[in-house]
């Protein structure tokens, strides 16, 4: 966005770190924020070396410059680089990742690590950092330390701050540097309070674009998200305790198209009472304006966030306040702490075995958000402009969209799980997203409005309508299923061709959770569904799953595979996704005659065919 660029914006990065004296770059390919945050970790490092660093998103740098790295002296390159889905690159990683593939580039004298960040559960394990490592040591550059793999699955910042703890003595080594000791506290921005700005001036929960909420403009994107109205806000749960929301979003006249399978981004605000929470023990008056500005110069983010803008503004719209703070904001908090509080978080920030653990037990185990360590470290103080430069910027959530435009063009519909739970220290955490469009409403006022913009997927019903489908989408992976029903009930009536359509969807109870229950009656009955296979799992002894019931039609689904079919999951990647890949490798093994080899490389075909997709999230 212009307002959070510098003046001085210039594409080469060359340049840039010829013109300010620098010699390490950091980018990063990141989606949710982490990968960011590690780069401007690594380069604010860079100071306790002797070094100077820069954090750059390779959108908005020319990636071919990279070859003139080796003009800069003790030049190295550093990449933080998110894997996405099913291996993909980030959105902002896209271009730089075809650009690596066409390889007309030589890198000789090129000196780079990487850190990769990606998540288990998923199939294609940090292939973004694996590539990224790989590539450009066959470009010919040096890699001066081994690749770094976090998972988020299991613990992140462990994973990066052990990898982080050899990385530096490697770089000290390899170019000659030593520790100097100081690196703790510098403060990358510095405090403006603005007594009398005028208030059409003042940064009101705008992603970029002051007043952008006021005079909205297409294209929307997560630059320039679409305050949508909310239409429709139901129940889909019958009873039980959990709580699952059908939402329409209203788009009429906003130009925005969709498909099918997409993603909705949703940009949420915190939960108020939290934010009061937050000034009242930090003792400040939530309405004071101030704007943060980058001490440095040449800087690419000259704001943490959109400024000028309250501090209530910053809590409630822009920072993370309910995640658990990393290390280093720990280690910056222990400043503030004075006597045992202070010794206790000096300990945790350590990076010793007691230190790792004492993180993990008392921060990521108890979830612990920054006011939970405010409330239980009574001496801890931090000033409140710190506390708003240190957290990390709240993100957008996605959705899978449960609508087809062919249906309805002017509404975009979501599938939403109300998150709620309890921690170990007897507090409740609620997501922050689906709490707040809980309590969304029809028909009222502007402030019942939701930004969000759409994320365009590969997650596509086959081009030719006649091929059949199997999809299998327990809980709310059902959601992009239904927007497929809709789309092929569409087809239907308009005489187009349409194969057989086969859906798998699993709930706790059929009295409680079977969402959409009456609409995928209707599509049984106007024949738009071929089968309908319903898995309730807590309405018997033992455990009945989707996956269950595919094994039990194996013959079929086997028949069906062969004749062209596309299959689809949706829903947990945790344990669901992977456990219907196994039953279908044995379904493969069974039916198709195959050894396990064989199947396996079956289902490669299908993926690498676009017929295997997945739309998963944990
Ligand atoms: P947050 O404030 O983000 O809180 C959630 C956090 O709490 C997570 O970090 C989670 O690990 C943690 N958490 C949750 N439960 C527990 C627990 N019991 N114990 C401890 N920690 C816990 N969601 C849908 O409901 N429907 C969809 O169709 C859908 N589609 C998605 C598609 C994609 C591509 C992706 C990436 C995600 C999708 N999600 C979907 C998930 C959705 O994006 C949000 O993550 C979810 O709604 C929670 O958001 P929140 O802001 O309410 O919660
Ligand atoms: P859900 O209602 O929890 O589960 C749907 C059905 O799937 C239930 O019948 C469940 O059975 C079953 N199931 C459990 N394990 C399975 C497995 N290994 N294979 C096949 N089926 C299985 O679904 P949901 O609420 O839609 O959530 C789906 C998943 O997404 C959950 O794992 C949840 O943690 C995750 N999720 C995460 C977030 C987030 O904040 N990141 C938000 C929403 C959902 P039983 O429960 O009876 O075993």
């Amino acid at each position: 966005s212009p307002l959070n660029r510098s003046s001085s914006y210039d594409p080469s990065f060359i340049n840039k770190m010829k013109n300010s004296g620098r010699n390490v770059v950091v980018f990063y390919g990141s989606q949710t924020g982490t990968g960011e945050e590690f780069a401007g970790r690594l380069a604010k490092d860079c100071a306790g070396y002797g070094m100077k660093g820069m954090v750059a998103d390779p959108e908005e740098c020319e990636m071919e410059d990279l070859s003139r790295l080796s003009e800069i002296e003790k030049g190295l390159a550093i990449f933080c680089m998110a894997t996405y889905g099913e291996g993909d690159p980030t959105d902002n990683a896209q271009e730089f990742y075809e650009w690596l593939q066409t390889g007309d580039v030589e890198l000789a004298g090129v000196k780079y690590a990487v850190f990769g960040l990606g998540n288990k559960t998923y199939e294609h394990y940090n292939a973004m950092g694996k590539y990224v490592d790989k590539r450009l040591e066959e470009l010919g550059a040096e890699r001066v330390f081994e690749l770094g793999m976090g998972d988020d699955d299991g613990n992140i910042e462990e994973d990066f701050v052990t990898w982080r703890e050899k990385f530096w003595p490697a770089v000290c080594e390899q170019f000659g540097v030593e520790p100097t000791g100081d690196q703790f506290n510098i403060r990358q921005y510095n405090l403006t309070v603005h007594d009398d700005l005028s208030q059409e001036k003042v940064f009101k929960g705008e992603i970029a674009r002051l007043r952008s909420f006021e005079n909205q403009r297409p294209p929307y994107d997560a630059k320039n998200p679409y305050l949508a109205p909310v239409k429709v806000n139901r129940e889909l749960h019958k009873a039980g305790d959990r709580s699952c929301m059908h939402i329409e979003f209203d788009i009429s006249g906003s130009k925005i198209r969709y498909e099918a399978g997409d993603h909705v981004a949703i940009f949420p605000k915190n939960d108020t009472a939290v934010v009061e929470k937050i000034g009242k023990r930090l003792g400040v008056d939530l309405d004071t304006v101030i704007t943060l500005t980058n001490v440095d110069d040449e800087a690419s983010k000259k704001h943490p966030f959109p400024n000028p803008c309250s501090y209530r503004t910053a809590l409630l719209h822009y920072l993370d306040i309910t995640s658990t703070p990393r290390t280093h904001i720990m280690r910056e908090l222990a400043e503030y702490a004075r006597d045992k509080d202070k010794e206790f978080l000096l300990k945790m920030c350590s990076p010793t075995p007691e230190g790792k653990s004492l993180y993990n037990e008392w921060i990521v185990k108890s979830h612990r958000t920054i006011l939970h360590i405010l409330e239980d470290l009574p001496t801890l103080e931090p000033p409140i402009d710190h506390v708003c430069e240190l957290l990390p910027r709240l993100q957008a959530r996605y959705y899978s969209i449960s609508s087809s435009p062919k249906k309805d063009p002017t509404s975009i519909h979501i599938t939403a799980v109300l998150v709620k739970y309890d921690t170990k220290t007897g507090r409740t955490i609620k997501g922050v997203t689906t709490n707040w469009l809980a309590d969304m409403k029809p028909g009222a006022d502007s402030t019942h409005r939701v930004p969000i913009y759409v994320r365009k997927s590969q997650f596509r019903l086959p081009f030719k309508s006649g091929l059949p489908v199997i999809m299998i989408g327990p809980g709310t992976g059902l959601a992009p299923f239904r927007g497929f029903l809709q789309e092929r009930h569409f087809l239907k009536t308009e005489g187009k061709p349409v194969g057989d359509t086969i859906l798998y969807f699993g709930c706790r109870k059929k009295a409680e959770d079977y969402i959409y229950e009456d609409e995928l009656r209707g599509y049984v009955e106007n024949e738009t569904l071929t089968k309908l296979h319903v898995a309730f799992s807590r309405d018997q002894d033992s455990k009945v799953y989707v996956q269950h019931l595919l094994s039990e039609n194996k013959e079929e689904t086997w028949k069906l595979l062969e004749a062209g079919a596309h299959l689809y999951v949706c829903g947990d990647a945790r344990n669901m996704a992977r456990d219907v890949h196994e039953t279908l490798l044995t379904i493969l093994q069974e039916c198709g005659q195959l050894d396990s080899i064989r199947a396996a490389d079956y289902i490669k075909k299908l993926q690498n065919k676009g017929r295997y997709s997945c739309d998963v999230w944990s």
